[in-house]
């Protein structure tokens, strides 16, 4: 599956960078976030401010477990 990253606003200001499934409109960790919000490609997860530490966290877990798949065949 590929990701992006999706904003979550406060009074028009971001206050966090979900990751999100390309076409998708809830984060990894639960989010609801708007159709509308700005995506950021997920190659800037680790160079934005304020990344939702669970979806990074669980992001980072997707990808270990795809390796693993990987690597053993299934
Ligand atoms: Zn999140």
């Amino acid at each position: 599956m590929v990701y992006e990253l999706k904003a979550e606003y406060e009074f028009r200001a971001v206050i966090a960078w979900h990751v999100v499934p390309v076409g998708g409109s809830r984060s990894l960790c639960g989010s609801p976030l708007a159709p509308a919000s700005t995506i950021r490609p997920i190659s800037d997860l680790h160079h934005v401010h304020g990344v939702c530490r669970p979806c990074e966290a669980l992001h980072s877990g997707a990808r270990r477990r795809a390796r693993q798949d990987a690597l053993t065949g299934g």
